[in-house]
């Protein structure tokens, strides 16, 4: 059974920091932004769907939560940069930043493609979103960033090992924790840290349309045997992002319920 987080236990970890969270209209984005709220963030939350964004903004707002909604493609640098000017524009500082906008398989019309078979559309458009995409929003959040603060960068299990017919999304992934080692250690003396979150199976959007039987077989290698929740991940996030991890940096951190312990 899935235990349910106890979200008033913590209330306050993000207290007076703007909080940059994309890929914040869905799944794990989507409960990010939500907690970071929750624990007294400014929130900003972009994606490139929109009326989704707009959506769960105003249903922060309603709580009592400043908020500012952004449009955002992550692979395109001009609107990366419009982004983060629209939010040194609204809170003058940017103090952390969850970089977790990606795209899965499906995206790419790749199911099931072993690597040689990819074709090279699907390749470069899983490469510039889920890698160069990361990227883009460190490059221009680390610009306007100060000391204390703090990125975390989104991968995966598949950052971590390869996973089957899915060659580009395992190379984006294994990018992303590159460049976060990388940049935790360019950055670590300005007083940035940069880590990286590597979930196992999650339910969101992303996972929904995986069928019964490949289901059953994630499920079958994850020792606590379930999904996660989007709240569990975001929940790693949140303390990524906080001082409580004020000594941590250069992290790849699995949170995959036990499948990379197997
Ligand atoms: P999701 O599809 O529910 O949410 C992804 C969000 O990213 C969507 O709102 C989408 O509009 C946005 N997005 C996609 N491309 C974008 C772009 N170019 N610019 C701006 N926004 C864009 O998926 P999710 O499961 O919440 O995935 C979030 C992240 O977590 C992804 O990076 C994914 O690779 C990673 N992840 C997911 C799982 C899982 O099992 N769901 C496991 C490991 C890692």
């Amino acid at each position: 059974m899935t235990p349910k987080l106890k979200s008033t236990a913590t209330a306050g970890l993000l207290a007076g920091k703007v909080v940059l969270v994309t890929g914040a209209a869905s799944g794990i984005g989507a409960a990010a932004a939500r907690a970071a709220a929750h624990e007294g963030a400014k929130v900003v939350l972009a994606d490139r769907n929109a009326p989704g964004t707009e959506e769960i903004a105003t249903g922060l707002a309603k709580t009592g939560a400043e908020v500012l909604a952004v449009t955002v493609d992550v692979s395109d640098a001009q609107s990366v940069t419009a982004m983060i000017a629209s939010v040194t524009k609204r809170f003058g500082q940017l103090d952390a930043a969850f970089n977790n906008a990606g795209i899965g398989t499906l995206e790419t019309r790749a199911v099931g493609n072993r690597a040689g078979d990819l074709e090279e559309d699907s390749w470069r458009r899983m490469l510039d979103v889920n890698l160069t995409g990361v990227w883009l929003c460190m490059k221009h959040e680390i610009a306007v960033m100060a000391r204390g603060a703090a990125i975390v960068n989104m991968a995966s299990i598949a950052g971590l090992i390869g996973l089957p017919r899915a060659a580009h999304y395992t190379a984006a992934k294994h990018g992303v924790v590159g460049l976060t080692k990388a940049a935790a250690i360019d950055y670590a003396d300005l007083g940035i840290r940069v880590n990286a979150i590597c979930p196992g199976f999650v339910e969101t959007p992303l996972t929904a349309t995986s069928n019964a039987e490949k289901r059953a077989a994630s499920v079958a290698k994850t020792p606590i045997g379930r999904y996660a929740t989007a709240e569990e991940i975001a929940a790693q996030a949140i303390w990524l992002m906080s001082d409580h991890s004020g000594y941590v940096t250069g992290a790849a951190i699995a949170v995959d319920g036990g499948y990379t312990a197997t």
